[in-house]
């Protein structure tokens, strides 16, 4: 291996690089008590640490840390503990009549060393969710949590360094720099999880030892109204959607785009729910968070600023509290299409509306921004439903609800182009950290050693027969 000595972190992944086909040959047994061990951790040890951290970094009611962080990483180590038998067999696949006397099968072996970078907005969910599946499939791992949020951080590095052993999962906390120097060592493969910016900045550093890359991104996920969509149902699911972590999800319903003519409609539903969940004031209620830094406090209301200046009319919330970094749940409608609501990802708690008059015309409005990680379609038509969805790409889709497919373990999670590439959960993320290996025996005689040079006579004849027969 090249040498990368003067890498503040080379020792440790150094220490993996050794152990990797230790770890990568323990038993089913051993991976199963490993994943309990982390099971352990999370719903009991650890759990009210877990609860304070995230209240501390994020102001995250208990019980939506409970739901979206504890809840979600136990249904992956559940999910996991339950299917890994069948995963770590061998697949056999069909052997061609050409190929007599042989059999295949694929062999999923762990990837090797790998890196995982994870975001701030859901911290433990985010980096215990792609860990469940690295250490499922057998790797050895070094985790870099976000730096934004401190106290969970600070949390997984103890949680890790109480299960594993350093030359099996490590954490290395920090901010840009670190991840620099860790995305220069030679990983077998790079899970990250954050904005399309620096998962371009990611790709092209894996690109340099052509590590593989898991990038589960974001972007703008677009919602679709129709005419025929129950109103008070889809502003009901719309609104806890929205307004869950403060709107600081990758797969929040990013902007609206609604039938002209049920606006109005729509927008008195979205009221009566957003009074009726958080008690008529969502800056002193139990169940509303606040925005992650003053940095991202600034960017949300910068946004708003800008709506105020181009005359957008702002149809609910709107006022904020630098102190308490706090924006109240806002919904906006008559947005200039310039306006930065309308061309950034909001990742917040503001909620942009734009109108349409015939389906084709919001299709071509979702086209002609990147593909989204999801795309939300509100509606009774069947007909309309499929003319979306055959007409857009997106990672993935939910119908009459919002964000919920996130939570199907049997279903692939991530993005596509720039909001993402490759998938993750179940057994799409235990297979993002396995590779698939081919593997194919020869038992007795094979047919094809009757094709081997020379070519000539019998043997071309036969030659010919085969291409054309099989
Ligand atoms: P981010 O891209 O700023 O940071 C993510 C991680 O990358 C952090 O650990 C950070 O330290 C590191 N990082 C930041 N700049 C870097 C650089 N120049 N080089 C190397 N590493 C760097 O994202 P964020 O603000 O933490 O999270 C918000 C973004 O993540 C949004 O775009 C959101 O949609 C996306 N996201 C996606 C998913 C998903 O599953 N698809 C989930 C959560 C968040």
């Amino acid at each position: 291996m090249k040498d990368f000595n003067n890498n503040p972190y080379f020792e440790v992944f150094s220490k993996q690089h050794q152990n990797q086909y230790a770890i990568g040959n323990q038993s089913y047994k051993t991976r199963i008590e490993t994943l309990n061990k982390l099971q352990y951790a999370i719903e009991v040890t650890y759990r009210t640490e877990i609860q304070d951290a995230l209240h501390k970094d994020l102001g995250k009611p208990v019980l939506e840390t409970e739901l979206t962080e504890i809840y979600a990483i136990i249904g992956d180590i559940k999910y996991a503990k339950k299917h890994l038998h069948q995963w770590m067999r061998k697949q056999n696949v069909e052997t061609p009549m050409s190929l007599l006397g042989s059999n295949s099968y694929i062999k999923y072996e762990p990837k090797g060393v790998c890196l995982i970078i994870s975001p701030w907005n859901f911290p433990f969910n985010l980096t215990f969710g792609p860990l469940v599946s690295a250490i499922a499939a057998g790797n050895t791992v070094i985790i870099k949590p976000s730096e934004m949020t401190p106290n969970a951080s600070d949390l997984m590095s103890k949680i890790v360094a109480a299960i594993f052993s350093e030359d099996e999962v490590a954490v290395v906390q920090g901010e840009v720099e670190v991840s620099t120097q860790l995305l220069k060592l030679p990983f077998n493969h790079i899970f990250f999880t954050g904005s399309p910016n620096v998962g371009k900045i990611v790709m092209k550093a894996a690109s340099q030892h052509l590590a593989s890359v898991t990038l589960e991104l974001g972007g703008k996920s677009p919602t679709i109204i129709d005419k025929t969509a129950n109103i008070d149902k889809a502003a009901k699911k719309i609104m806890w959607a929205k307004f869950l972590n403060t709107g600081q999800i990758c797969v929040s319903p990013d902007y609206v785009l609604i039938d002209e003519s049920i606006k109005s409609q729509f927008i008195t539903a979205c009221k009566k729910w957003i009074d009726a969940f958080y008690k008529d004031n969502p800056q002193v209620s139990e169940s509303y968070g606040r925005i992650v830094t003053d940095k991202h406090f600034e960017r949300l209301n910068s946004y708003l600023e800008n709506a105020k200046a181009l005359n957008a009319k702002f149809e609910v919330g709107g006022n904020t509290d630098s102190a308490s970094k706090y924006i109240a749940p806002t919904i906006i409608s008559d947005l200039k299409p310039e306006a930065k609501l309308l061309e950034e990802e909001i990742f917040g708690p503001i909620l942009p509306i734009v109108t349409y008059n015939s389906l084709d015309i919001a299709i071509a409005y979702i086209n002609s921004k990147p593909q989204p990680l999801a795309l939300y379609i509100y509606s009774k038509s069947k007909t309309n439903t499929n003319k979306i969805i055959n007409n857009t790409r997106a990672g993935g889709t939910c119908i009459n609800n919002s964000v919920l497919h996130y939570a199907n373990h049997e279903l692939p999670f991530g993005g596509v182009n720039n909001s993402g590439i490759g998938k993750s959960h179940g057994f799409h993320g235990f297979k993002s950290f396995s590779n698939e290996r081919a593997i194919m025996k020869q038992n007795t005689f094979g047919v094809t050693e009757l094709l081997f040079p020379p070519y000539t006579g019998f043997k071309e004849k036969l030659t010919r027969l085969t291409i054309k027969w099989f």
